[in-house]
């Protein structure tokens, strides 16, 4: 049966191809009690799942990302390990012959007693290790219910796989960069959340929001993905896949005929210079970041290179890291955010449990709250900045008495670099995010105290229309053309441009043609966005008249009625 499904369109372009579902398994299980003749069987079952789970983790070794293949190799050892342990092999099957219980049930009593072991350890490291083996029972199970895991998708006869899932986590994006799924869809998630990021960094079409779509789309459906417009049709007849693929063959056009423009500079009509960087969230995103002539990095999510490990890695991990970037981009400036954990983004050795994570201990609050693994970070980032054109940015900054106290800490890791006599760039650049409302309301602070800004529009829609970004019921709600936020985009564009410190803006916003000849009325000259983004963005500059902008984007910031905004948009982008 054919039917189509509405979403949220996060990443464009279309893709066609068969439905691969991943699920989270609860471990909520069923218990009942088999007859005799059925135990032997059950046994069987149960074997044949943990066979088949050992073949996926051993296949997972194949596809580790090489960034970080040690972690990785020491991650599958520890749950192959696992997998063996007595605990959930003999014991569960001795479990099922005996009191002639499902292999789920067995499997979930054998898992809590071992976790209660690990538990009972006062060593931090193994007593976290409960939630290794919370992962691998999960793998079982799933493979027990006959869900398709995280394995890899079989692509032998070359069909394109496209992910369904409920919800995917910004760190399970991560991991699935290398399985190369044509297609994104998920449940959950709004325009800005942080797997609706990943997934326009991947180039990969993608719609979130689509509530029900894990239920109602069955493995190996055929699939229309339409990352434009947020439509997913299920088994679509003949006539709608030849239109989707003539539109597939005219969407890939277009991207080709853009490349045309990689030695073109961005000015404008009147030859007004824009700078136009990059957002990366790996180093393995730098070849994108070239091969789409980024005038440099204006935004490096460094949380996303640890997100997929228990604890933070040492300065000298973290120092490799930041060099490959600052190395990589030839001396271009290479702009490295502090690590914005919390809220959507945890990791396990430093999670915690708030009872509101976008406004609790999250960026540089937990950064200041634990000041040894700032210190690292700074560490690692200073002594990055021997080897290229580094910048260190500061995610969440709220006003003045963390802007201190962050100064403080900068000048503590220098000193202890200079102690040690570790060469670093003592000129350093260190500008400030404006995501919170209140840094946008107390912008002297931040122009008088830092080197430059940077607008996580993302962020700030959030905290100013009170909208969580990763909620898609309100997803509707969130809407950069409220006059609230263009008051306060052009009250902080404005006043750091009259401070004469650099200002960009790294979020979304900064990447949809929609609006960028709105963002050059109002005054900004550089921008930061996905690498696969910086063409079209071009191109719409290359065809701008500021003077033409700058009037229109007056008459915007003057209007309150959203229809007249979207009126006065719709005739400066025509
Ligand atoms: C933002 O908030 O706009 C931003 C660029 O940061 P992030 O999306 O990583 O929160
Ligand atoms: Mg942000």
């Amino acid at each position: 049966m054919s039917f189509t499904l509405h979403g949220i369109a996060v990443s464009s372009g279309i893709a066609i191809g068969r439905a691969h579902l991943v699920s989270h398994t609860s471990l909520e299980v069923a218990h009942y009690v088999l007859p005799d003749h059925l135990v032997q069987e059950e046994i069987s079952r149960f074997d044949a799942a943990l066979e088949t789970t050992r073949q996926e983790l051993a296949a997972l070794r194949a596809v580790r990302p090489q960034q970080a293949a040690a972690e990785f190799d020491a991650f599958l050892d520890l749950h192959l390990m696992i997998l063996g342990d007595e605990h959930i092999s003999s014991a569960a099957r001795e479990m099922i012959a005996r009191e002639h219980c499902n292999a789920e049930w067995a499997l979930k009593v054998q898992m809590d007693e071992l976790v209660t072991h690990f538990e009972a350890f006062e060593d931090a490291y193994l007593s976290e290790r409960k939630t290794d083996v919370v992962q691998v029972v999960e793998r079982v199970l799933k493979t027990l219910s006959g869900h398709v895991s995280h394995a890899p998708p079989a692509e032998e006869d070359g069909t394109s796989m496209i992910l369904v899932a409920h919800d995917v986590s910004p760190a399970d994006l991560i991991q699935l960069k290398p399985h190369q799924f044509t297609a994104i869809l998920t449940d959950l998630g709004g325009a800005t959340s942080h797997t609706a990021i990943i997934a326009r960094g991947l180039n990969t079409p993608c719609v979130v929001g689509l509530h029900r779509a894990r239920q109602l789309v069955r493995e190996n459906d055929a699939l229309i993905v339409d990352g434009e417009q947020g439509v997913v049709i299920v088994n679509p007849d003949k006539q709608i896949l030849a239109e989707y693929k003539l539109r597939q063959d005219q969407w890939e056009l277009e991207r080709k005929k853009l490349k045309g423009l990689k030695t073109k500079r961005a000015i404008t009509l009147e030859g007004t210079r824009i700078e136009l960087h990059a957002n990366i969230e790996m180093p393995g995103d730098l070849q994108e970041v070239r091969d789409n002539a980024a005038a440099g990095v204006g935004l490096f999510r460094s949380e996303f290179l640890f997100l997929n490990r228990d604890e933070l890695p040492d300065e000298e991990e973290q120092f490799e890291a930041y060099r490959t970037v600052a190395e990589g981009m030839h001396g271009l400036p290479v702009t490295i955010r502090t690590f914005d954990l919390g809220a959507d983004k945890q990791i396990k050795g430093v999670q915690r449990v708030a009872s509101n994570p976008a406004l609790g201990l999250r960026a540089i609050r937990l950064c200041l709250a634990e000041p040894q693994l700032f210190r690292t970070q700074l560490r690692a980032l200073l002594r990055a900045s021997h080897y290229g054109n580094v910048k260190i940015l500061v995610p969440m900054l709220s006003g003045a008495a963390e802007i201190n106290q962050t100064l403080q800490a900068i000048a503590a890791a220098q000193q202890s670099l200079d102690n040690e006599g570790i060469p670093f760039n003592r000129e350093i650049p260190v500008g400030g995010m404006i995501e919170i409302p209140s840094a946008a309301l107390a912008l002297g602070a931040f122009t008088r105290k830092l080197d430059f800004v940077s607008i996580g529009t993302n962020d700030l829609i959030q905290y100013v229309l009170a909208i969580d970004r990763t909620d898609e019921e309100v997803a509707h709600l969130y809407d950069p053309l409220h006059p609230a936020v263009l008051q306060l985009l052009a009250h902080v564009i404005g006043g750091a441009n009259k401070a004469g410190i650099p200002v960009s803006v790294c979020g979304e916003m900064a990447g949809e043609v929609a609006y960028t000849r709105l963002l050059l009325g109002l005054g900004l000259r550089q921008f930061s966005m996905h690498p696969a983004q910086l063409f079209s963005v071009k191109q719409r500059i290359l065809t701008t008249s500021l003077t033409e902008a700058v009037t229109l984007t007056h008459k915007i910031l003057r209007a309150d009625d959203p229809m007249k905004i979207r009126e006065l948009l719709d005739r400066l982008n025509a």
